[in-house]
């Protein structure tokens, strides 16, 4: 099977912060896998700006070694590489100040599609949008791009989108939720609405529970000071986890564009019921020998700042009132993983007795590793002996069904841009959905912070702090194995 790749306007796009860590990371590799696709128009352009004081030809060198380092597997042509750098220029700019923006002003295009990824601190965000329209480079056809983390509780959020506001209309602001670009989340979405099959049984009726697992094996790392101001609940659960939830739990739109989903998604979000204390477990890793534990991480012995939190999240809609979501993401982690697992009820009555240990139907759609959608069902175990039961995996590996192209699926950063110059906001959080999600999130923490909750310790390389497994048992019911 070939992947068809869909040609894309001529654009202009300024990435503020392109000398940034998120930059050569991410954004110019995909943009690099995207130009080998065939996929850059032949005038692209790729405008670095960022406060480090260097030529076009200094941003260039950056690029290339950053694509060596980041671009991927597989080999890289001599002439890919300097075919994608000769779309490069760079411009030194201040954010803050007036220093290179009547340069950038001088050499933007009228007549193509102009984004402006603002790949830096949000603090910055409002100084960016002034500028961009003070010096008349902006206009109401232009897009912005933003980054998480967008806020810090419902306050800050609002204040975001109210400085956003003043010069940009929503639908020309592009909030990345990269979680949204992966092909796996997508593809949640083409097996619920694109069959028969799941939908009729997607309901509190056959849905017994949820399960979101995002482990990694990761500790906080040199990320520490960052990390010890969000803690996983605002790092993974209010955004990541959340669009994840919302494309399960969510009433098929009418059509697949961008409000359509965004209303269903909000929808979601507003029928989260509050979470009780008893139903969140938070944890901090311990060190072993293979690294620090948490608190030596992020240097600060006193922290109560969560490295793992499980949560049980009810919704109180027609479709899902009485079927649990539980949540769960940690660092330092056996494995690193990240899966939905849909757990059917039991049929309603066996017709071949008491089977021990069954564990009935379970859709698992795999994020990481090995992205795929596996459905576990009952069989006959083979031979003689009566009829005893087996579950075993239906496998719907994307690498094993779509031959070699499906590992040549574009990585989520490069996906959303692209679709950021095609003007489409399906992948993207809309302002409402954001403020929604952190409406619902505040008081989950204010409700520790008040109670001086302190996170319990947890081995590094597990499954997290034992009360997270009781959160399921006293429910009846069990997390799945965190594994690769
Ligand atoms: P970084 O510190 O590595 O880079 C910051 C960039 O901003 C640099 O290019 C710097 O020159 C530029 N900059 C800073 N102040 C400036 C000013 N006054 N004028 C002009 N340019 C200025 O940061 P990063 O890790 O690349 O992160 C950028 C944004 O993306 C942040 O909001 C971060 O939270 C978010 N983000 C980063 C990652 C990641 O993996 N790095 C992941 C998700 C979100």
């Amino acid at each position: 099977m070939v992947s068809r790749v869909i040609p894309v306007d001529n654009f202009d796009l300024v990435i503020f912060g392109g000398t940034g860590d998120l930059a050569r990371r991410k954004i110019l590799p995909g943009l690099y896998r995207r130009f080998c696709a065939g996929q850059m128009p032949e005038d692209a352009r790729i405008i670095g700006a960022a406060r480090s004081d260097m030529d076009a030809a200094g941003y260039r060198q950056m690029i290339k070694e950053a694509i060596a380092e980041f671009g991927g597997p597989g080999e890289q042509s001599a002439a890919d590489i300097d075919g994608f750098l000769a779309h490069l220029e760079y411009i030194p700019i201040d954010a803050r100040g007036q220093a290179g923006w009547s340069d950038l002003a001088a050499i933007m295009r009228k007549d193509v599609v102009k984004a402006f990824y603002f790949s830096v601190g949000p603090g910055l965000f409002g100084d960016l949008a002034e500028r961009l329209h003070l010096h008349g480079i902006a206009d109401s056809d232009s897009r912005i791009v933003v980054e998480k983390p967008f806020g810090h509780d419902l306050t800050s959020a609002k204040a975001l989108n109210a400085t956003l506001a003043q010069h940009f209309d929503e639908g020309q602001i592009y909030r990345i939720d990269h979680y949204l670009g992966k092909e796996t989340v997508q593809n949640l979405m083409a097996v619920r609405f694109g069959n028969i099959l799941f939908e009729p049984l997607w309901n509190a009726q056959y849905v017994d529970h949820i399960q979101i697992t995002v482990a990694e094996t990761v500790g906080v790392g040199g990320r520490g000071g960052y990390y010890d101001k969000s803690g996983a609940m605002r790092d993974m659960v209010q955004n990541h986890m959340m669009q994840l939830l919302c494309l399960i739990a969510m009433e098929p739109p009418n059509r697949f564009d961008p409000d359509a989903v965004r209303d269903e998604k909000l929808k979601v979000i507003r029928a989260l019921d509050p979470v009780e204390q008893a139903q969140i477990v938070r944890g901090q890793y311990c060190g072993d020998e293979d690294g620090p534990g948490y608190l030596e991480d992020v240097e600060d012995p006193k922290s109560k700042t969560e490295s793992f939190i499980a949560l049980k999240v009810g919704i109180s809609n027609w479709r899902w009132k009485g079927t649990p979501f539980y949540l769960r993401t940690g660092k330092r982690m056996r494995a690193r993983t990240s899966e939905i697992a849909i757990v059917f009820k039991d049929p309603p009555h066996s017709i071949f007795g008491e089977q021990e240990d069954r564990r009935g139907n379970v859709l698992v759609i795999r994020l990481q590793p090995n992205e795929g959608i596996n459905l576990r069902v009952t069989i006959k175990e083979p031979g003689p002996g009566g009829m005893r039961l087996v579950e075993v995996p239906l496998d719907m590996s994307f690498a094993d069904a779509l031959g070699p192209d499906a590992h040549d699926v574009p990585d989520a950063y490069e996906r959303l841009i692209m679709d950021v110059i095609r003007g489409n906001q399906t992948l993207f959080m809309r302002g409402d959905e954001v403020e929604a999600a952190w409406a619902w999130t505040d008081p989950i923490i204010e409700g520790w912070q008040d109670r001086g909750d302190t996170p319990r310790p947890y081995d590094a390389g597990s499954s997290g702090p034992e009360d997270s497994l009781m959160l399921l048992h006293k429910d009846g019911r069990r997390w799945r194995e965190v594994r690769t």
